[in-house]
């Protein structure tokens, strides 16, 4: 029987210092549902992020993922931009629809899924988020558009944080604040506490610099910290009695997302899950 070695390619641009478990996971999901595709890492560096679009174009890769610091610059080379991504201002997610680039963003949808797979409801939640990077811009917009009532944004730097709460305010229904950060940090009451800095991943084993004795039983503490899963910021959360979920559950979600955009076909989600813990143990 004729068989297809010509295999379709999904990819991730990373910087030279990148290490990325998501490999593992898109190919445990590909070789499990039978399909002749791989993914790649190809570390990019931010002045050939140009002509590395030339080479997904020419090589006619089915899409990409991007990682630090590619995500906002990558926005240069697409050819169009989804809703999300208009108001996150930055893509981790680039799907080659008959040579025409069209760029999401899944880390918020990856987060919003993960709660709702454990029956959280957004709906009127009032939200403290640490953090005003990236992967919070997401988180925020995406918490905003699934229906949260408040969000308020604690962070070392202010104009990172005032514009992320301007964004918020201005284009979505959500109130939004923002606290500098400054020693250690109260937390305001709130129904969701996530830890969207990138303190805690390996080979850092802090925590965010916060009142633990501020988080209490009837508190969701979420941290987006991938590796390792169960974090110190997790631990000390459980020990104050609230309910923790980790970053590998964003993780997979955005990858399962990711995946459908690229194939078309439902993730097999379950396998994904498993190849990330391999990855982490
Ligand atoms: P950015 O560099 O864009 O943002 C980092 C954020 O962390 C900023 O708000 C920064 O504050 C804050 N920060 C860093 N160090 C400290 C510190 N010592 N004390 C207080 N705040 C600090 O990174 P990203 O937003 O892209 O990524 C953040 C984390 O999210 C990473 O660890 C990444 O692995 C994880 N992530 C997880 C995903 C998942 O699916 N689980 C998906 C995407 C990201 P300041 O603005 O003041 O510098």
């Amino acid at each position: 029987m004729a068989k297809n070695y010509r295999a379709q390619l999904v990819g991730v641009f990373g910087c030279p210092v990148d290490e990325n478990p998501t490999i593992a996971m898109q190919e445990a999901a590909f070789q499990a549902a039978g399909l002749n595709w791989r993914y790649l890492t190809l570390l990019v560096k931010p002045e050939d992020l140009g002509d590395a679009f030339k080479g997904l174009r020419a090589m006619n890769f089915a899409g990409i993922n991007l990682t630090v610091p590619h995500k906002v610059e990558a926005l240069k080379y697409v050819d169009e931009l989804s809703e999300e991504v208009k108001l996150i201002g930055a893509t981790n997610t680039v799907v080659n629809r008959g040579g025409r680039l069209v760029a999401y963003n899944t880390d918020g949808k990856g987060f919003v899924e993960g709660l709702r797979q454990r029956g959280v409801d957004l709906t009127g939640k009032r939200i403290v988020m640490l953090g005003a990077g990236g992967a919070a811009r997401a988180i925020g917009v995406e918490c905003a558009l699934a229906g949260a009532a408040e969000i308020v944004i604690i962070n070392r730097s202010a104009s990172r944080g005032e514009t992320l709460a301007s964004l918020l305010n201005e284009k979505t229904e959500c109130r939004a604040s923002f606290i500098p950060w400054e020693g250690s940090a109260h937390i305001p009451p709130c129904d969701i506490l996530i830890n969207s800095t990138s303190v805690g991943l390996y080979p850092d084993p802090s925590c965010p610099d916060v009142v633990y004795e501020d988080i209490g039983p009837d508190m969701i503490v979420q941290d987006v910290i991938p590796n390792p899963a169960d974090t110190l910021f997790l631990r000390r959360a459980r020990q104050q009695g609230a309910q923790t979920f980790d970053g590998l559950s964003m993780l997979v979600c955005q990858g399962a997302i990711g995946y459908k955009l690229w194939t078309g076909q439902d993730a097999p989600v379950p396998v994904m899950l498993q190849a990330l813990e391999k990855e982490n143990q």
